[in-house]
This record gives C-alpha cells, sequence and structure tokens, in this order.
C-alpha cells in the first residue's frame, strides 16, 4: 500500500515475492527512512492458524512511524493486511511444532528527496517466509558477549523503535563476535557502560531467585512484545518482576539468563563473557529451570495448546 505524507494509505494488493521497483533517490535509500516489524504465525493442531498479539506490532510501528517522521498504516488495516498475507500464503505456515511463518511488515519512505527530509511518499510491504529456530543452537542456551567497544543505541537516539539502522548500526559487533564463536553480543548503556540494555534482536531477562528482572524500557531498548508478554506470564506464575537498572554485575551471581523475541521466543543464555570472564549457567542440559518453564508457557499459548486467558491470539480460518 502506499500514501502521501496525509497518511491515507490506498488499499494495496497481493503481488508475487519478487524485485519491487524504487526510486534511486528514496527516503530509506538514501537517508534510512524506514522501520519495520516482525511477528509469526502458528498453525494448530486442528489445521488452524494463529497470529500472536498483531495489534501489538501495529501500535509499535505507529510509535516508531512518529520518530522516524512517516505516517504508518492504522491499526486495523496493519492487521487486516497481515492476515491476508498470511491466508495467501496459508501453505507455507509449517505444521505444529515445525516452525512458524514469520511476517515481516515493512514501511519505507518510498518518494524521491534530495535534501535531508522526510520522503513525500511512503511504502507499506508484507512479507512472510517460513522459519525454524532463530540460533544455530535451537533450543540449547546461546552463548553471548558483552560489547564494550560498540554501542547499539545511544539517549535520544532511535534505539527504542525498529528502524533499519539500529540494524546496520549491530552489524560489525555481531560479525566478529560471531567470528569468536559467541552466538550474539550483549549490550550495555552507552552513558555509564554498566547497565544492561538488550541483545542485537533480542531483550535479556536475569533471574535470581523468584526474582526476575529486566532492564526497564527508557528509549534505548525496543519495548519488545514478547517481553511484555513474558512478564505477564511469569507474574501469573508466581515470580515477582522487576523492570529496572539492572547493572552488569548482576549476572555474576544470576541464576539464569534468558532472551526473548519474535524469533528467538524465549532462548536460554548459556554463558556470558564479559572483560575476558565467562560466567556458566547450567541447569539441567544447559537449560534453566525457569527459562524452560517460561519457554513451554509462551510456546503452548502461541500454538494454541493452552487456553488463551489473557485474549493474545487471533484465529485465522
Ligand atoms: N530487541 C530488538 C533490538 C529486536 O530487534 C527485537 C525483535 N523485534 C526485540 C528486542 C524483541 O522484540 P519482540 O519480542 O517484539 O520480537
Amino acid at each position: 500500500a502506499k500514501c502521501g505524507p496525509d497518511g491515507n494509505f490506498d488499499k494495496g494488493g497481493m503481488v508475487p515475492f519478487g524485485p519491487i521497483e524504487m526510486n534511486p533517490a528514496s527516503g530509506v535509500l538514501n537517508y534510512g527512512q524506514g522501520l519495520f516489524e516482525g511477528l509469526k504465525a502458528y498453525r494448530k493442531t486442528d489445521g488452524s492458524i494463529l497470529l500472536f498479539r498483531p495489534m501489538e506490532n501495529a501500535m509499535r510501528m505507529q510509535t516508531g512511524a512518529e520518530r522516524m517522521c512517516m505516517p504508518a498504516p492504522p491499526v486495523e488495516q496493519f492487521v487486516n493486511a497481515v492476515k491476508q498475507t498470511v491466508l495467501a500464503n496459508k501453505r507455507w505456515v509449517p505444521p505444529t511444532g515445525k516452525g512458524s511463518l514469520y511476517i515481516r511488515p515493512l514501511l519505507v519512505g518510498s518518494g524521491a528527496v534530495l535534501g535531508l527530509a522526510p520522503a513525500p511518499e511512503y511504502t507499506f510491504i508484507i512479507f512472510a517466509s517460513p522459519v525454524g529456530n532463530y540460533f544455530k543452537e535451537g533450543l540449547a542456551p546461546i552463548n553471548l558477549i558483552v560489547e564494550d567497544k560498540f554501542h547499539r543505541a545511544t539517549p535520544g537516539g532511535t534505539g527504542g523503535v525498529k528502524t533499519i539502522g539500529n540494524y546496520a548500526s549491530v552489524l560489525m559487533a555481531q560479525k566478529i563476535a560471531k567470528e569468536k564463536g559467541y552466538s550474539d553480543v550483549l549490550y550495555l548503556d552507552a552513558v555509564e557502560k554498566k547497565y544492561l540494555e538488550e541483545v542485537s534482536s533480542c531483550n535479556i531477562f536475569v533471574v535470581k531467585g523468584n526474582v526476575i528482572s529486566t532492564p526497564a524500557i527508557k528509549g534505548t531498548i525496543l519495548p519488545g512484545i514478547t517481553r511484555k508478554s513474558i512478564i505477564d506470564v511469569a507474574l501469573s506464575k508466581g515470580f515477582q518482576v522487576e523492570e529496572r537498572l539492572v547493572s552488569v554485575d548482576e549476572l555474576l551471581d544470576a541464576d539464569e539468563v534468558f532472551c526473548t523475541g519474535t524469533a528467538v521466543v524465549v532462548s536460554p543464555v548459556g554463558s556470558i563473557t564479559y572483560q575476558g570472564k565467562r560466567i556458566e549457567y547450567s541447569g539441567k542440559q544447559g537449560v534453566g529451570a525457569v527459562s524452560q518453564q517460561l519457554y513451554t508457557s509462551l510456546t503452548s499459548l502461541q500454538m494454541g495448546q493452552a487456553e488463551d486467558s489473557m485474549g493474545w491470539t487471533v484465529q485465522l480460518n
């Protein structure tokens, strides 16, 4: 769907996946005026398809669009477009337990703009692809390295929204970490360099006894939808949840650490390397009991195997 700066997106339509035309002077190609979302469709055992909290993605795109000086599709149009895309690609939604269909809504400044300014035209695209596990480790614990040279976000920057440039800026740190054998990078705050922020594509949680802590949302980390869901699931299971500044020192005596995200779901962390020192977290086969419990609770909700008392899933057919 396309629109001018007024934000009235046209109805758009379904086209086969493939290259699209883009103006070489477009805002997105030259000035990074682009925003994306990510959500998943899961197949239930009866064959029907569930979306997980698509309204949340629609609303997050609106917040991000404001920061990036772009109009965003209204929530209802966003959700309907996601539904239509999934229905048109039904056969690509894997069977229960064999993965999911990852859906990628993309909003870009497609109009030509030579001097730095918001583009005069916008394009909203959705594409989708079946996916399995995000990390090659699967559900096995991942190994992170705390990054002390590069930062993902700074106060006042765009770290709190899902703009494309945030991902360009983490490519190098991630590449170096992977070359050294780590699964991903854990970022610290750019001011005091001592508080946990997040991983390149997921949020982080630290478990100590019955208390589960996660960095508070303060503009430099992405307000993850999985993060928000896991907080509610953990509270409903009787855990105490704290959203606050979490110091990197707390990694030393944590019982468990795990990451959350649409792509990674709940990924247990097996080790974190900080200033050359490796901190190990070991549970049963390396997966901590709390991480395992929250993973099972969330995925059974997403796949329609547990009662959805929160009303988070949207059934498609
Ligand atoms: N942080 C970053 C930087 C991300 O890219 C993502 C993935 N969208 C997340 C956290 C997790 O967000 P969500 O749970 O909404 O997928």
